[in-house]
């Protein structure tokens, strides 16, 4: 878990102790306190870059940028702005700056290497998986139904700042009827998982909810979808009880939908974000005025539905990213695309998931044009879906569906923010909020793919380090926890 101290060589002669091993942080300190308090040493101010802050339509040029421990002080431009004496000052002039972003649909800990199986799951491994999103800029995650008891703990851990990597949001164990939606194993799984609620009454459903409440889930996940007709779907009654349930207990629930009618039904019970776009056919009018009447936000999930066609038409340029090289290595990398391709090849439902991406793309473009909220969801959790740069992926396709790239940052940082109602303190870059944020070596507003031009991450105020080999971050046979 210790990690060498990487100071990047920007901040060069700066004393950061973002995850020192914990004796040197110590000795650091005591160090610190013997010697007299230097003037705003805790105040960074980034010069320079052009800065896209989540909220607003236009970048600000040649911006100061204004941190103060964990949180930004001031944004906005030079003229206003002096230099606080002792302060640090780093220079970003032809670099821009986006918020930290969100993956709004995650699934962790399942995978080691080419594996996918439920044995796999652990703590060592989700903390190595919000790691990697973290490389990518990633800073909140929401995990959508297959946990265990395990990453509430992972979560506590975080929360007391023992624990680095994406902020974990959970939904704890999803929603699904008795006999009814199993997600399908992908190609090379060794095991299944059924971590369902699987409730047997409308009365069970409630309690069920109720449950989660009470080991503090985050979200509800609903999977309202009959897998092409081999299971039961889940019936109004069950996730009407569901959402009144969760809404009672202040928990907002996103549903896995396929189906139009379905997701009228649910947008008629107030669902609050589907994790997927409707693929069966083309929304209609009805469905976008319900979509627009209350605060509903969709997470099209569009580059999780792709994922395996990409790989099948060797649509994987996005692969060559030099810090998945860093965390996977490049043969890994390459064994990986050229198996993960085979198998797509061979999937029997390759064809209709092109299908669905093409009818989920045009939904999203209806959408973006009705106005609905959006944000960013990648459905990571599989060999060959990789945390963390999926959400680049996405934002991509969004502006494909008609967003500005500033619309899809937004989508990808305030909107997730919004949905899981932390906004007052993240996704946006504004006086008063967590200094969370990504540097990037190129402008994004002219080709949305420059969010994957990472020249530095920082999170609460502090650069994180740059990411590490780290497949032997956990024993492969660790023993799977609980
Ligand atoms: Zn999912």
């Amino acid at each position: 878990m210790a990690s060498l101290l990487t100071t990047p060589s920007y901040l060069k002669g700066n004393s950061m102790h973002h995850r020192l091993p914990t004796l040197v942080y110590i000795f650091c300190f005591f160090l610190s306190t013997m010697q007299p308090p230097a003037q705003a040493a805790d105040i960074t101010v980034f010069q320079g870059a052009t800065i896209i802050d989540g909220r607003s339509a236009t970048p600000l040029r040649d911006a100061v940028l204004v941190v103060e421990g964990a949180v930004i002080r001031y944004l906005g431009t030079k003229s206003g702005y002096t230099v606080p004496a002792g302060a640090r000052v780093v220079d970003l002039t032809g670099k821009s700056v986006i918020p930290g972003l969100f993956d709004m649909h995650v699934h962790m800990g399942i995978t080691e290497g080419h594996e996918i199986s439920a044995d796999l799951y652990n703590q060592a491994r989700i903390q190595r998986d919000v790691q990697r999103h973290l490389a990518f800029g990633v800073m909140h995650v929401v995990s959508l139904g297959f946990d265990r008891q395990v990453i509430f703990d992972v979560r506590e851990a975080q929360r007391k700042n023992a624990s680095p990597g994406a902020r974990i949001h959970t939904a704890g164990s999803g929603f699904a009827p008795v006999g009814g939606w199993r997600t399908p194993v992908p190609p090379g799984a060794t095991k299944d998982t059924d971590w369902y609620n699987r409730p047997e009454s409308v009365d069970d459903a409630r309690r069920l909810v109720r449950k989660e409440a009470a080991r503090k889930a985050d979200i509800i996940k609903v999977w309202v979808d009959d897998g092409r007709g081999q299971y039961v779907k889940m019936t109004p009654e069950y996730y009407g009880a569901i959402i009144d349930e969760a809404h009672k207990n202040n928990l907002k629930v996103v549903a896995h939908i396929v189906y139009l009618d379905d997701a009228k039904d649910l947008l008629r019970r107030k669902v609050d974000a589907f994790a997927h776009s409707v693929r069966d056919r083309m929304v209609d009018n009805e469905f976008l005025q319900l979509a627009k009447s209350y605060g509903f936000t969709l997470i099209p999930t569009l580059s999780g539905q792709r994922m395996y066609p990409d790989y099948a038409e060797e649509n994987t340029a996005h692969l060559s990213h030099p810090r998945l090289a860093k965390i996977f290595g490049r043969e890994f990398l390459e064994e990986l695309r050229k198996s993960t391709a085979e198998r797509a090849r061979n999937m029997p439902t390759l064809a209709s998931a092109r299908q669905q991406f093409d009818v989920a793309m045009e939904n999203a473009r209806l959408a973006v044009k009705a106005g609905i909220p959006l944000t960013t969801g990648t459905d990571t959790g599989v060999p060959g879906a990789f945390p963390g740069l999926g959400v680049h992926r996405e934002m991509e396709y969004l502006v494909q569906a008609g967003l500005s790239p500033a619309q899809a940052i937004q989508a990808a940082s305030l909107n997730g923010a919004r949905l899981l109602g932390i906004d007052n303190k993240y996704g946006t870059l504004e006086a008063g909020m967590v200094a969370d944020f990504i540097i990037l070596n190129a402008d994004p507003t002219t080709d949305i793919k420059n969010t994957r031009e990472i020249f530095a991450v920082w999170m609460e105020g502090k650069p994180v380090d740059e990411p590490q080999e780290s497949r032997d971050a956990v024993d492969a046979h660790g023993a799977p926890a609980q």
